[in-house]
């Protein structure tokens, strides 16, 4: 079962390439980037300027059918879900969808400043966080997991880039 990396208002090419490369070392399946023609806007709230995270993974569970593997979508847009502020990504557990925002990965969005290497690290941690919750992980207590919940970018930053030994066996050909 392949990942389908799927950029949606997403535009930074050189992250997506880094992350293919990335997951393509730690996964034994391929890794691919797809295009899924999505509108999103309808699930803009005017209110939050925000996007309902919960509607865009229910919109695209419509169009992927004919696709056997996993669907990560990644996006520039802010994520909500009704009861919290914002959320970095949603994943179906033990499902097929799965949807990561870099927007609040952004060091820029916190102090003014850019730090590419940073993002791709928060990138790569919250893409792990979210697949492996496709595969069945749920949240993990030990910090040096990337299946540690993380509420706030310190926590994204505190917790470990890899799966702790007991969450890495849930998933077949996982190699770190
Ligand atoms: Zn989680
Ligand atoms: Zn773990």
């Amino acid at each position: 079962m392949d990942i389908y990396l799927t950029p949606l208002k997403f535009y930074n090419q050189l992250l997506l390439q880094n992350l293919v490369a990335e997951l393509s070392k730690r996964f034994s399946c391929k890794i691919n980037v797809i295009d899924l023609k999505v509108n999103i806007d309808d699930f803009f709230s005017i209110d939050r300027q925000q996007y309902y995270s919960t509607q865009i993974l229910a919109e695209v569970l419509n169009l992927t059918d004919h696709i056997n593997g996993k669907v990560v979508l990644l996006t520039d847009v802010d994520l909500f879900v009704p009861a919290l502020t914002f959320i970095f990504g949603e994943a179906q557990l033990n499902g097929k969808h799965a949807i990561v925002s870099v927007c609040r990965l952004h060091e820029e969005f916190y102090s003014g400043i850019s730090e590419e290497k940073l993002l791709f690290e928060r990138t790569i941690k919250e893409t792990l966080h979210e697949l492996g919750h496709n595969y069945g992980l749920r949240h993990c207590l030990d910090w040096d997991c990337v299946m540690h919940s993380s509420n706030g970018i310190e926590e994204v930053d505190i917790k470990g880039n890899t799966y702790c030994t007991t969450c890495a066996k849930v998933i077949e050909g996982y190699r770190w």
